[in-house]
């Protein structure tokens, strides 16, 4: 959905909402478009207003917007386990082991594991995750 600042023969100014730039043009040839304060069909586009409305547009959300939320989402959750869990750096499955046999205190804690070393943990019944979004450690977990 594209919106167009569109103005009249008597400098009304006005929104008009258009599917596309084409759709705009086919409006205007065909007569269409109209002031809705004066009812004048002479109506042209302001140039430097137009812009796109993603709000409004339901039918597809641009990627960039989805990319948006999503970093913003691992950001959050990174946030949050910076604050709360311990950081055990590789010590992490050492760690969790000791502390699912209640070798030392019960704490949340994140650190770096293989991939093998995060099954071995959860062959074991310790609950591991991996978190999305660590820039250069794919293996990085709580
Ligand atoms: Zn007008």
């Amino acid at each position: 959905m594209i919106i167009y600042d569109l103005i009249c023969e008597h400098s009304h100014r006005f929104e008009g909402w258009f599917k596309s730039a084409t759709d705009f043009t086919a409006q205007k040839s065909e007569g269409m478009l109209s002031c809705p304060m004066c009812s004048s069909r002479n109506v042209t586009k302001l140039p430097t207003a137009s812009r796109i409305n993603l709000k409004r547009d339901d039918s597809k959300a641009p990627d960039h917007v989805m990319a948006d939320v999503s970093s913003t989402l691992i950001e959050k959750i990174q946030d949050y386990v910076d604050s709360h869990y311990d950081d055990v750096g590789k010590d992490f499955p050492e760690e969790a082991r000791k502390i699912y046999y209640g070798e030392t205190s019960a704490r949340n804690i994140r650190g770096t594991a293989s991939v093998d070393e995060v099954q071995a943990l959860n062959e074991e019944g310790i609950p591991a995750l991996p978190i999305p979004g660590a820039p250069i450690d794919k293996t990085k977990l709580n």
